[in-house]
């Protein structure tokens, strides 16, 4: 989508890189590196330079080597603002290959990008100091030279010089070491596959690996800081499942030689996806399932099947450009939830993310959202795509799509697609062309409708009519990026029993009396059923399958949210669940009551307090604080949300006085550990704050370091809140300390008290935490709904200071915030009379 032509970000096809020899020799004291890398290059057209990337790097000589063997000195010229150096031989280059070889120096940063360093404290209490590398989007450019976009594919074959006493690692395994006899030893890995720069990795530090396990010829180990080798296991389990598993679905085998999955003191994403060395932050690899909650272990099986997922798709065949991340990640996420079910069907994990497409949806309903395809021009472009549009709104629209098709045609459409592009780059259409072989029809003539307009539709079922209408939650204030009309794969059944059928929906049509739309609840659209049909639904809303009731709850919540039905109507839907044992539901029924809880009147409050009580309690009053012998599977989630709801909404007293006794005695269970820490923090005593932080500062499990933080952002005092921030900006890790100020932000008593203090420290902020992490840290002002005058200082003020990357996804929270604030404007006045008609009928 980008003109080349006129792009000063991109490189020219002219020159294209072959092979690259990299060796590296990090001073990790110093937080400095020395390079040098020899790359032969393909002359593609007769030219008289030669143009690549770097950034942050200082490059002491350039020399080329011709394909007869001279060699000349090169003029080096670099250019900061497009992040590009330009070499001049002073000789015309005419067809061929030749050789460039560069010899420079960079800085270890500690922005979590490129290549950085960070630091953590052994079990011994010794601070011991890593290096690693984060290259996505466009930061290998920050480590070496390179032609750094995913087009211009390479070998590479890597060496690191490194102290005797540190382990290395790097994208292919190990061929030699050698000492030298200074303290230092030359590590040798073995060539890797072609493949983009963005996927080069090399890790350096006091690591501890597990044996290798051989999955089907393929060694896999897991590799962390010393004193964690106890909660490795569980990784090397699943990462041996997913391994199997993808190579079965895709019907090709691994593409690399081995595979390390390295937990990360200091990371700002996830995962990285570096071939056959793929990097995590600690929550999302290292975990003990026996204390872990399920939602934490099922957060470390989801992001190592993705990150394996991406080896095939992503790693293998690559999209041509930025503007082809979302085929990448939504791919990618999609596979994890299918990897993740595979793995434990018990966990029922589709219906769970229908958590997560609430949450793409509910950005996707903005105007100011963006086709999931989208235009990226420059590196900052490309680092704002790594959003919920890609990830979560992408990942559903392919479930939509393989639901439709058929769960074995899709699959036969990747596995052509893979097979066609293995080794290569693509476009979107590619993937299209190969599901539309599988399966006969034009499916980019359908898939564009959804790609490349941003929204989703909302479906209407009224007087035995269907038609379709873009959904939003309120008029547009100027230009809307909601798309016009979508060819929509609509599954619908019988309520009462029958098979379901598939068809593509656009115009108005006819629909039979008794029919369930969405069927299975896959669709990424909402629908709205005239009062008649949702009454027939509602009758056979125990019937309907998980998915679909979720999917009926959340599309009356949003219905609510737009003022199509009352918030009322809604709780009312929802008190028909009785004792639906599914979390998901309950989880959208929970989020109602905590944005209803922001707009309320104080007066109103003991309404809404026992609304959630008549909700909850019949729950609670099953599941109890403990786990039960034989329970459904899903009893553990569900326990913890219902927790949250009596405990903090419900104001209950029975669970409040149980959670703290639970909290002192230091005795809560995993899986509800993290909402007693939100019902004690509800309690708001300042003593617990202090064991709350006690705690936090002697955890060394990466998942009781989180709840503690979480759970620090509790309480409603402004004062401890500020404390919290406080440790945000000096203290907590930065990989961490954005997100807390994200649960800060969105803490409903203090948000405001903190957002004063962000304002004040704005600048120093920025420039402390990783940027990928920025908007996502402001995008908890989207829930400062409970004041106008509170919204729009906080717009006023973001507007006045843009972030560099992500201030399309700040836009769009800012939006959400006053959808929120004219949904509260609305509601308020007649909201505690209707909640006391639902509790006192
Ligand atoms: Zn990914």
């Amino acid at each position: 989508m980008a003109d080349l032509t006129s792009n000063p970000y991109r490189l020219s096809d002219d020159v294209l890189p072959r092979a690259y020899r990299l060796i590296l020799e990090p001073d990790l004291d110093a937080a400095r590196f020395a390079g040098s890398v020899e790359i032969d290059v393909d002359i593609m057209a007769p030219s008289t330079e030669i143009v690549m990337n770097a950034l942050d790097l200082e490059i002491s000589a350039a020399y080329l080597t011709t394909a007869d063997g001279s060699t000349v000195s090169c003029g080096i010229s670099i250019d900061a603002a497009t992040e590009r150096v330009t070499l001049s031989p002073g000789i015309e280059l005419s067809l061929g290959t030749v050789t460039v070889e560069m010899t420079f120096t960079g800085v270890l940063n500690d922005l979590l990008v490129g290549f950085y360093r960070s630091t953590f404290t052994d079990p011994e209490g010794v601070t011991r100091t890593i290096a690693t590398t984060q290259m996505e989007a466009t930061d290998a450019r920050r480590a070496f030279p390179c032609f750094d976009e995913p087009s211009k594919k390479a070998t590479f074959e890597i060496s690191l010089v490194v102290d005797e006493d540190l382990a290395a690692y790097s994208n292919s395994p190990e061929v030699s070491a050698e000492s030298l006899g200074n303290g230092k030893r030359l590590v040798r890995f073995a060539p890797t596959m072609v493949m983009s720069t963005y996927l080069v990795a090399f890790v350096v530090g006091p690591f501890e690996a597990t044996d290798p396990i051989d999955v089907d010829g393929v060694p896999l180990r897991v590799v962390y800081p010393p004193g964690k080798a106890h909660l490795a296991p569980f990784a090397l389990e699943i990462g041996a499942f997913s391994l199997r598993y993808f190579t079965e679905y895709f019907g090709i085998p691994y593409p690399g030689d081995k595979v390390d999955l390295i937990a990360i003191p200091d990371f700002a994403f996830g995962a990285m996806e570096n071939l056959g060395c793929i990097t995590f932050r600690e929550t999302a690899l290292l975990v003990d399932p026996e204390s872990a909650s399920r939602l934490e272990v099922e957060r470390v099986v989801d992001v190592v099947a993705h990150e394996l997922a991406h080896m095939w798709f992503g790693d293998l065949v690559t999209m041509g450009w930025w503007e082809g991340i979302w085929l990448n990640e939504a791919f990618a996420t999609f596979m994890e939830i299918k990897c993740t079910d595979a793995f434990r069907p018990q966990w029922g994990r589709w219906i769970t993310f229908g958590i997560e497409r609430e949450a793409a949806m509910a950005v996707d309903a903005m105007h100011s959202t963006r086709a999931i395809e989208f235009e990226v021009i420059s590196p900052n472009d490309a680092r704002g795509m790594f959003d919920v549009l890609t990830y979560q709104k992408g990942g559903s629209v392919l479930r939509m799509l393989e639901q439709y098709l058929g769960e074995e045609i899709f699959r036969d459409g990747i596995r052509r697609y893979l097979t066609k592009h293995a080794y290569a780059n693509t476009v979107t259409a590619d993937l299209w062309a190969a599901l539309s072989e599988a399966s006969g029809q034009a499916i980019g003539d359908i898939m564009n409708t959804w790609i490349l307009q941003g929204g989703h539709p909302l479906v209407r079922v009224a007087d035995g009519q269907i038609s379709q209408s873009p959904f939003s939650f309120g008029p547009a204030s100027g230009a809307s990026s909601i798309g016009e009309s979508w060819k929509i794969p609509l599954l619908t059944r019988p309520l009462d029993g029958g098979a379901t059928s598939a068809a593509i929906l656009e115009g108005p049509t006819s629909i039979a009396p008794g029919t369930l739309v969405n069927a299975g609840g896959w669709g990424t659209y909402r629908t709205a059923y005239g009062s008649q049909e949702l009454a027939q639904v509602a009758a056979h809303l125990r019937s309907l399958e998980p998915l679909e009731r979720f999917t009926l709850i959340a599309d009356t919540w949003a219905a609510a949210q737009a003022g199509h039905v009352s918030v009322a109507d809604f709780f009312t839907l929802a008190a028909g669940l009785g004792v639906d044992i599914e979390p998901a539901v309950w989880m959208v029924v929970a989020g109602a009551l905590s944005t209803v809880s922001r707009i309320i009147d104080e007066a109103d409050r003991p309404a809404l307090s026992s609304l959630a009580r008549q909700l909850a309690t019949p729950l609670f009053d099953i599941l109890g604080f403990d786990a039960k012998a034989g329970e459904d599977e899903k009893a553990p989630t569900l326990r913890a949300t219902v927790l949250s709801m009596l405990g903090v909404t419900g104001r209950d007293e029975v669970v409040r006085s149980e959670a703290l006794a639970r909290f002192e005695a230091d005795t809560m269970a995993g899986d509800i550990a993290l909402a007693v820490l939100g019902v004690v923090g509800s309690v708001g005593r300042s003593q617990d704050y202090d064991t709350m932080l006690a705690r936090l500062n002697a955890a060394t499990n990466p998942q009781v370091e989180d709840r503690y933080q979480i759970g620090l952002c509790s309480f409603e005092d402004p004062a401890l809140n500020l404390r919290t921030f406080d440790l945000c900006r000096t203290e907590l890790r930065t990989q961490d300390a954005p997100y807390v100020v994200r649960s800060l932000l969105a803490n409903r008593v203090a948000g405001p008290v903190v957002f004063d203090a962000l304002c004040a420290h704005f600048d120093e902020v920025l420039a402390r935490f990783p940027e990928n992490a920025q908007s996502r840290m402001l995008s908890g002002v989207s829930t400062m709904i409970g004041s106008r005058d509170v919204a729009e200082k906080v717009a006023d003020f973001l507007r006045a200071h843009p972030i560099e990357t992500g201030m399309r996804s700040v836009e769009q929270d800012l939006e959400r915030l006053f959808v929120g604030v004219a949904f509260g404007e609305r509601e308020r006045p007649g909201l505690g009379a209707a909640l006391r008609a639902l509790t006192n009928p």
